[in-house]
């Protein structure tokens, strides 16, 4: 597969990465929706949330999106983590990936 985050995760395509494990890069949102925007990838390529049926995957981009809260100091004081799914869920990058949002109250803030 050769999408934009294929590119980014095998370095072809600038990013800015704030943190990275075996199976994951999170990486800046290059359009924030809130003072911390970032965005959990897995290595593999999975078109959508619906393609990827590996539960040890599902888990584990938790728990790097925990890794990452962390690590910016919000996991106590809270963040939202969103999975846009397919045309109608506002999908427009089409390999799976977890929004991270922090840094202010949210409200009703959507990704
Ligand atoms: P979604 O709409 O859920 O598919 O989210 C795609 C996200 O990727 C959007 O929030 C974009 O701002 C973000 N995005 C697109 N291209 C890049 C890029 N080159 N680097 C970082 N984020 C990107
Ligand atoms: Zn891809």
């Amino acid at each position: 597969m050769d999408c934009l985050f294929c590119r980014i995760v095998k370095g072809k395509l600038a990013s800015e990465v704030v943190h990275e494990n075996e199976g994951f890069l999170v990486i800046k949102d290059i359009h924030p929706q809130a003072p911390t925007h970032l965005l959990v990838i897995p290595k593999a390529h999975y078109p959508t949330l619906v393609d990827c049926v590996d539960e040890g995957v599902l888990g584990r981009m938790l728990s790097t999106a925990v890794e990452a809260a962390k690590k910016y100091g919000f996991a106590e004081s809270g963040f939202r983590t969103v999975i846009n799914t397919n045309r109608e869920g506002g999908q427009t990058v089409f390999h799976l990936h977890m929004h991270i949002l922090g840094g202010e109250p949210l409200s009703e803030k959507m990704v």
